[in-house]
């Protein structure tokens, strides 16, 4: 049976970093929404023109959009294992969208570790990321600089800071997660999936609470 993993927090938590480093763990694929979105955008799609008219205002792509999108990638050969979601679900909808799914994908939700920290840290780490152009790779110019300002260390593509992380924005982003993703907090609890962890610590440790609570799930 496929074994996936949702990862909950809120924006600027590290859900991104910690999928990346969780799927060279576990070799699951890291499945993020955002990245897929931005992809879409940089390739100029329709999905990515639709998709930038909320993205650049702080809100969500409609389900609908996103349930199709994730739908698709989650069916191509490199989830057959499962996968690691990052930044999907995030609305109730999403998550039972997610669950039709997964049945059709012969596999379930196993764990949904939920990395949480003060919003005014989420404020100044948005603020302090980098991303690269190329894949996504994501650096902080305080707590994890690339080796050369402005490059990416693993494919050394430009580093850029993405719209969406300026204060208004963020703002934003960070009252539609209390509005529209935060019920997935108690939803997974009451199913006995969530699993918190402290986003406060180094991005090691915070990796290694992952590992070690995920040992006992999957
Ligand atoms: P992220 O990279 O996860 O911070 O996502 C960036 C933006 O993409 C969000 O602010 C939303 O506009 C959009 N987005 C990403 N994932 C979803 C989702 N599951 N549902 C709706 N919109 C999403």
């Amino acid at each position: 049976m496929a074994t996936y993993i949702v990862l909950l927090g809120p924006p600027g938590v590290g859900k991104g970093t910690q999928a990346s480093r969780l799927s060279q763990q576990t070799g699951l694929a890291h499945i993020s929404s955002g990245d897929l979105f931005r992809e879409n955008l940089k390739n100029q799609t329709e999905l990515g023109k639709l998709a930038q008219t909320y993205m650049s205002k702080g809100n969500l792509v409609p389900d609908d959009v996103t349930i199709a999108m994730i739908k698709d990638r989650l069916g191509r050969a490199d989830c057959a294992a499962g996968a690691i979601l990052d930044g999907f679900p995030r609305t109730p909808a999403q998550a039972d969208a997610l669950e039709t799914m997964l049945r059709d994908f012969n596999g379930q939700v196993n764990a949904v570790p939920f990395i949480s920290a003060p919003q005014e840290v989420l404020v100044e780490r948005l603020g302090d990321r980098w991303t690269c152009r190329a894949s996504g790779h994501i650096f902080n110019e305080k707590s994890n600089p690339p080796k050369e300002l402005g490059v990416c260390d693993f494919d050394g593509s430009e580093l850029y800071q993405r719209d969406d992380d300026k204060a208004e924005t963020v703002k934003r982003r960070i009252e539609v997660y209390m509005e529209q993703t935060t019920p997935l907090i108690t939803h997974y609890r009451d199913h006995g999936k969530l699993i918190e962890i402290n986003g406060l610590q180094s991005i090691e440790q915070v990796t290694h609470s992952l590992m070690d609570a995920l040992k006992n799930r999957s």
